[in-house]
C-alpha cells in the first residue's frame, strides 16, 4: 500500500520510515511512501501558504490554493487516493480504523500547520478526518505518522508474525466489547524477587488462557471502566 504525506515539513516524517519495521516494509515493497510540499504549489510570489483569519482571531491559516492544486494533482494521478486530514477537532482515530484502512491501496495524509487549514479544503477533499487525542499538536505531521504506523502494521506481511495482531489491546472480544491486553512477562522468571505469575509457567494452556482473560478483564475495567 502507499502513503502520500502532504506536509510543509516532510523531514519531520521521513526519519520514522528509515528504521525498524517500516523501513523493512519499504525494502520489501509492501509499503511505499512519497511526499508533497504545499509550498511548492503556492502561486504566491513569495511561496506563502498561510494568511490571516477571516473575521479576525490569532494566528494564520493555510489558504486553499496550494492545497487545491496539490490534491487535484494527486487525484488526477490516482482517482482512488483516499484523503485523510488529521484534525484536533475530529472523531478519535481507533484501532478499528487502522484495521479498516489497511485495506486501502493509497492513503493521503494532509498535515495542517499554523491554526490549521481553510475549511473549504477539508470540505472538498476529505474522505475522512481524525483526531489522535484530545490535545493540540503544533502540526499534523506526528498525527499522520502515528496513523500511518498503526495502519501499516495491519497490512499483510508488515509484521513478521501476523499472529501478533490477534491478541492485542483494542481488539473486540466475543461480546463485541473492547479489551486491553493482559499484563505480559518474559524471562527471567525471578527478577529482583519479582516473580512471573506461576500459572504462566506450568504449560496448562487452558489455565493460561483463563488467567490471561481474567487479567485482561481487570485491566480493561481499571483503565476503561
Ligand atoms: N486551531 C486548531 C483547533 O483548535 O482545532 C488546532 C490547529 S493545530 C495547532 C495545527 C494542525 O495540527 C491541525 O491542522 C492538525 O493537522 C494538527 N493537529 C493538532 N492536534 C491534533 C490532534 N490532536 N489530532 C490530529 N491532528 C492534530
Amino acid at each position: 500500500m502507499k502513503f502520500s504525506f502532504v506536509s510543509l515539513f516532510p523531514n519531520l516524517i521521513k526519519p520514522y520510515f528509515e528504521d525498524s519495521i517500516l523501513k523493512k516494509a519499504i525494502e520489501k515493497n509492501l509499503i511505499n511512501i512519497d511526499f508533497y510540499n504545499p509550498r511548492e504549489y503556492s502561486k504566491n510570489k513569495h511561496n506563502k501558504v498561510d494568511d490571516t483569519l477571516c473575521g479576525g482571531g490569532a494566528g494564520q491559516l493555510m489558504f486553499p490554493q496550494p492545497l487545491f492544486d496539490l490534491l487535484d494533482e494527486i487525484k488526477t494521478k490516482d482517482k482512488d487516493a483516499y484523503i485523510i486530514f488529521p484534525l484536533a477537532a475530529a472523531k478519535p482515530f481507533k484501532q478499528s480504523d487502522a484495521i479498516r484502512l489497511a485495506k486501502k491501496k493509497h492513503i493521503v495524509m494532509v498535515s495542517g500547520r499554523y491554526e490549521g487549514i481553510d475549511e473549504r479544503v477539508i470540505e472538498t477533499y476529505a474522505n475522512e478526518v481524525f483526531s489522535i487525542g484530545d490535545y493540540i499538536l503544533t502540526g499534523g505531521e506526528l498525527a499522520s505518522t502515528v496513523m500511518a504506523d498503526a495502519i501499516s502494521r495491519n497490512y499483510d506481511g508488515v509484521l513478521g508474525n501476523n499472529e501478533s495482531l490477534d491478541e492485542e489491546s483494542y481488539n473486540l472480544n466475543e461480546d463485541n466489547k473492547l479489551t486491553l491486553e493482559a499484563p505480559s512477562f518474559t524471562k527471567p522468571i525471578d527478577f529482583n524477587n519479582l516473580r512471573v505469575p506461576s500459572e504462566l509457567l506450568k504449560g496448562n494452556h487452558a489455565k493460561i488462557r483463563n488467567l490471561k482473560s481474567k487479567l485482561s478483564r481487570c485491566k480493561t475495567k481499571y483503565f476503561r471502566p
